[in-house]
């Protein structure tokens, strides 16, 4: 299988059968015209797709028509493997039965599509470290600062739920009502995982706590779906979003799923054919359906939601355990190496030892992360990436903790690698061994 590791280094490579990508071993010039294999350490961004996503695609293609939308056999044929693609996403996401699966663009797309579904006056609660996507779509939004551990989380929320709305009395159904200082619903949103650290956060306690409060919560699960299983039925959370592209699967295609009641009540995300029942001769004479055609206007991403469902199912089908385990053998090794180079700093919101998925950033005091990047692409083959990873907020916090630990100051930016199904060990030594070479020589 492509990428799976010597087995030699505690990397097991029995973790991966039916899991190779595509595109692990791309040659790529470097500055001093040597080809190497290209070392992909963004993961986090976009992970390269499954060549059974690329098989199923390739599959379906010749059978290219319109979904929902005609009685020929290529059309019945689409129309199938779409809606087979919705129940493989929902099988994924073990969700409820009334749980409605939407396919949107991505994870931005699908927490817009609910931000534009809450009922009227819903207040949102989250932190300040969510990636952007999570922090911008939500009007009448409550912002926590960032905390430094699960608990603090956990605390930061009862105490703003019980600000904002009253405890649900234990049997009472419903969202909050009564003496609480907010009218309408409340609706707590939060990372899974977050994109910056890839620490994960304690989303099945912060869901007991919302709940006990009568509020619902969404979990951006961009980063977290890929890594570890997600059960809507077991963690009781209400709404997920997440992305096809990080998910091994390609570009524009993600999903939205959770409780159906706001979602057929909500007005369409976007107004068109296939969301309507009914379209009257008066102007405003329009029936939305029900389910998640009310979302779903316009022609639908087949392709993109096969793509992602054959990547759900492949992975749902390997031993996660075992892939997980690869991966914190790889992060391990990842972590410390970085901890032995001097000048170096890890970006973490909690404890160093805290749960976390295969992200890690950085910052080299002294070399700006956009130079460290371009010195790790050319010289060494590497792709990591540079910057605030679209959650501002968190990233400068974090910076300034890390500088503060390291006692010397950092650039305004740092360096996110991240590792997948793809990743070796080799391709972690290589990344150490280029910071070596620029910690050394500075
Ligand atoms: N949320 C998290 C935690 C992410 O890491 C990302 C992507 O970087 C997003 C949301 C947005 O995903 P997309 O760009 O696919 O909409």
């Amino acid at each position: 299988e492509a990428g799976a590791g010597s087995g030699a280094d505690g990397v097991a490579p029995a973790a991966l059968p039916g899991l190779a990508v595509l595109g692990d071993q791309l040659p790529v010039t470097l500055a001093d015209g040597r080809t190497v294999d290209y070392a992909n350490l963004d993961y986090a961004a976009t992970a390269p797709c499954l060549s059974a996503v690329a098989d199923a695609v390739n599959e379906l293609l010749p059978w290219h028509a319109s979904v929902h939308r005609g009685a020929g056999a290529a059309s019945r044929r689409c129309t199938l493997a779409y809606e087979r693609a919705r129940q493989s996403v929902a099988d994924f996401l073990d969700a409820r039965p009334d749980d409605h699966v939407i396919f949107t663009r991505n994870t931005t797309d699908a927490l817009n599509l609910l931000a534009r579904a809450l009922p009227e006056q819903t207040t949102v609660v989250g932190w300040a470290g969510e990636h952007h996507a999570n922090l911008l779509p939500w009007p009448r939004f409550v912002r926590l600062p960032v905390p430094d551990s699960p608990d603090a989380a956990l605390r930061s929320l009862a105490a703003a739920l019980a600000v904002l709305c009253a405890p649900v009395r234990p049997g009472a159904p419903g969202a909050a009502s009564g003496p609480g200082s907010v009218a309408g619903p409340v609706l707590v949103a939060v990372t899974g995982a977050s994109n910056v650290t890839g620490e994960v956060w304690p989303v099945e306690r912060l869901a007991a706590v919302a709940h006990r409060y009568g509020a619902r919560i969404a979990v951006d699960a961009a980063q977290l779906a890929v890594h570890r299983p997600v059960s809507l039925r077991e963690s009781g959370v209400d709404y997920v979003a997440l992305s096809g592209h990080k998910l091994y699967a390609p570009f524009g295609a993600g999903v939205l799923a959770g409780r159906a009641d706001w979602l057929d009540a909500a007005p369409p995300y976007l107004a068109g054919g296939g969301a309507t029942e009914h379209v009257g001769d008066a102007t405003h004479d329009v029936r939305w359906h029900t389910g998640p055609a009310r979302h779903e206007a316009g022609t639908p991403n087949l392709l993109g939601a096969v793509a992602l469902a054959t990547a759900c199912e492949r992975i749902a089908a390997a031993d996660r355990r075992a892939i997980d385990e690869r991966e914190q053998v790889l992060l391990r090794r990842l972590r410390d190496g970085l901890a032995q180079l001097p000048r170096v700093a890890e970006l973490r919101a909690f404890a160093a030892d805290h749960d976390r998925v295969g992200i890690v950033s950085f910052a080299v005091a002294g070399v700006p992360a956009s130079a460290v990047s371009e010195h790790l692409a050319n010289r060494y083959g590497i792709g990591v990436r540079d910057g605030l990873f679209c959650a501002h907020p968190l990233g400068r916090r974090l910076l300034g903790e890390a500088s503060a630990r390291l006692g010397l100051p950092l650039g305004g930016t740092a360096v996110r690698a991240s590792i997948g199904l793809g990743t070796t060990p080799e391709h972690v030594d290589r990344l150490l061994a280029g910071l070596r070479e620029l910690v050394d020589a500075g």
